[in-house]
């Protein structure tokens, strides 16, 4: 006898379920999109137990009428597509037909309902897929569904439910997901009778974002800038976190497309890329991101929960998303705000919202700064005219120390000459020859010496290397080298690369290869361990294998690297005295360089102090 039978229809919704309702979160967003589908305009969810008890979700929506309540729950049921043809152009966040049936088989579920023309409402309730009949309820217009009691016919899978806070962490996850989404909508949030969000229809996006942010350190509403792009059929609309309060993963970035939630790999690269050189390799940036297109270029038929989708022209989408985000961000005054301790605090434990060692550096810096400055006298302190219109202080020998480094002037060729008015107003100091605290119109900025002129370097350099390649000047004995034959490879792999360096690489006999030439402008750099290093970079490169997207980004990906360790290379470094010009100079290019306040690898190059916060911190106001 055969072995196989059909499943009966409760046995299928049940594994259907399995899919659609991992726990009750996933009951929460499918019942709050049927009400976003029937048109409601206020939405009341509560939950009690973390939803282990009861899920109830309420709406004024368009109701159904008794027929319809009775079909809803039924497998394969909807109203929102007929044909296949439909399924080409969804506009509503449901179409399968398939979360009231599968939750009515895992939970005793009530639903109540009453459409705008009837006088009375119609109730249902379903046992794990045992129906009773529809009978007369009293209830206004919309719709109200209940679960209650999630999975106590299958302890396998109510096992597997977390503690009450776990599923409302869950539950608060997708109510957030759902209100950022439609910021036009009322919707209310309670859990066991006490009301956790409650989000009027008047508010704003960003209004529903502090208010689902609440998290006072990081402040995200305020530190989010705004930008909107419509072009190539479709729009964008972000609001991108300040890198200062940037995260340790993506939970914090949320794409919406057409008011859907989703999660997309070539999205989430887009968004990376737009912040490279901005955050450091750890961090993920905080991201609200709108984007609006026709329902026809893509397909939300993917995936169970509707999550992802597919793209018909992913490298457009990316491409857009990366220009118009970048654009903003590259053209924002990103500069890291200094976060002085509260007035009662020690200074030297909390200053800085600038990440690990370096808010400490900082911070050391500062103290032995105010220790050898009172604050009365530092305006006159600070740096005084001379006929070289600026000179810096050393408090403790009063001298002017000599030039010890080269980098800043082996990049002067390009830096614009400083006029003269600029010069008698600046005022600046060297500290620990690692910082450079100059004066600001409100307040003073300390700035990483080599963080800042890598980035200057940087920059001039990618410039460059967009135009021709760099200058390079012949060696004159070649010097030779070991290579390992995956080295070798990389050189090979990267002729033009190398040649748009400046670099030149030949064959010299077995295992060994010689430079030939180098660029001009890392004359400070010692060739042989530059190639070396660089080698080695490219080797790793070739190795670590290509990015998901079919773009052209590898290779530029590859360039930035490059440019990163030359200008790590050939940047002033921590420790390194500079000369009066030389910190001119360097004060000079920030202004002429783009993003100047984060280093190439995305730390912050500057730190700004305000005279108010001062004051308030010497009690003066
Ligand atoms: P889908 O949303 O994919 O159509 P569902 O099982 O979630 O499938 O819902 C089945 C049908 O029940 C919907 O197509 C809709 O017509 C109706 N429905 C569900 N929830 C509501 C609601 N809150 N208000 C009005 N109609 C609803
Ligand atoms: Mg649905």
């Amino acid at each position: 006898m055969g072995q196989i039978v059909v499943l009966d229809q409760n046995m299928v919704n049940m594994i259907a379920a399995g899919e659609v309702i991992e726990r009750p979160a996933s009951v929460v967003k499918e019942l709050m999109e049927n009400s976003i589908d029937a048109g409601a305009t206020k939405i009341t969810v509560s939950i009690e137990d973390g939803g282990r008890k009861l899920i109830s979700v309420a709406d004024n929506g368009c109701g159904m009428d008794g027929e319809d309540l009775a079909r809803a729950f039924e497998p394969h049921t909807t109203s929102k597509i007929k044909t296949s043809k439909d399924l080409q152009g969804i506009s509503t966040l449901g179409f399968r037909g398939e979360a009231l049936a599968s939750i009515a088989s895992v939970a005793q579920v009530k639903g109540t309902s009453r459409t705008k023309s009837e006088a009375g409402a119609n109730c249902i309730e379903i046992d794990c897929g045992n129906k009773n009949g529809i009978s007369p309820a009293s209830a206004d217009y919309g719709t109200t569904i209940q679960v209650r009691d999630i999975f106590y016919k299958l302890p396998a899978r109510r096992k597997f439910l977390r503690t009450a806070n776990t599923e409302m962490g869950h539950i608060a996850d997708q109510f957030t997901r759902i209100a950022l989404a439609n910021d036009s909508l009322d919707l209310t949030l309670i859990h066991n009778g006490r009301e956790l969000y409650r989000l009027p229809d008047k508010d704003n996006i960003r209004r529903h974002i502090s208010t689902l942010f609440p998290i006072p350190s990081s402040g995200i509403s305020e530190n989010l800038i705004e930008t909107e792009s419509n072009e190539k059929g479709f729009q964008i609309q972000a609001l991108m976190g300040k890198p200062s309060i940037s995260r340790t993963s993506r939970k914090f970035q949320y794409v919406f497309l057409n008011s859907r939630f989703i999660r997309d790999k070539f999205i989430s690269h887009a968004i990376k890329e737009a912040y490279r050189g901005l955050l450091e390799p750890n961090r993920f940036p905080v991201v609200f991101l709108f984007i609006r297109m026709p329902y026809e270029d893509y397909d939300v038929n993917v995936h169970p929960t509707k999550s992802e989708v597919r793209f018909y022209n992913a490298n457009l989408i990316h491409s857009q998303i990366l220009g118009t985000l970048r654009e903003k961000l590259l053209g924002t005054d990103l500069q890291t705000q200094a976060k002085l301790p509260r007035p009662t605090g020690s200074f030297q434990s909390q200053v800085g919202s600038a990440p690990g060692h370096r808010s400490q550096a900082i911070a050391d810096a500062m103290t032995d700064f105010f220790k050898k400055h009172r604050p009365v006298q530092t305006q006159e302190q600070f740096g005084y005219k001379s006929k070289h219109h600026v000179v810096a202080l050393r408090p403790s020998t009063g001298q002017i120390p000599e030039s010890r480094i080269g980098p800043a002037t082996a990049f002067a060729e390009t830096s614009q000459p400083a006029p003269e008015i600029r010069l008698e107003q600046r005022r600046f100091l060297q500290i620990h020859d690692s910082f450079i605290v100059v004066q600001t119109d409100d307040g003073f900025d300390i700035i990483d010496q080599h963080a800042l002129h890598e980035r200057i370097i940087y920059e001039r350099l990618s410039r460059r290397i967009k135009k021709s390649k760099l200058e390079s000047q012949k060696l004159l004995i070649p010097e030779s080298f070991e290579v390992t034959p995956s080295g070798a490879d990389a050189v090979k792999t990267n002729a033009e690369l190398l040649e748009k360096l400046g670099i030149e690489i030949v064959p010299f006999g077995p295992k060994t290869m010689a430079v030939q030439a180098f660029p001009t402008l890392l004359s400070k750099a010692d060739p042989l361990d530059f190639v070396q290093d660089l080698i080695d970079l490219l080797d790793r490169k070739s190795a670590q294998g290509r990015l998901p997207a079919d773009t052209n980004l590898d290779g530029e990906r590859l360039l930035d690297e490059v440019l990163n360790m030359v200008a790590c290379k050939g940047a002033i470094k921590a420790g390194q005295r500079l000369t009066m010009s030389e910190i001119e100079q360097l004060l000079l290019d920030k202004e002429n360089t783009e993003s100047a306040s984060r280093c190439p690898h995305g730390r912050p190059t500057t730190i700004k102090f305000s005279i108010s916060d001062l004051e308030k911190q010497f009690k003066r106001t």
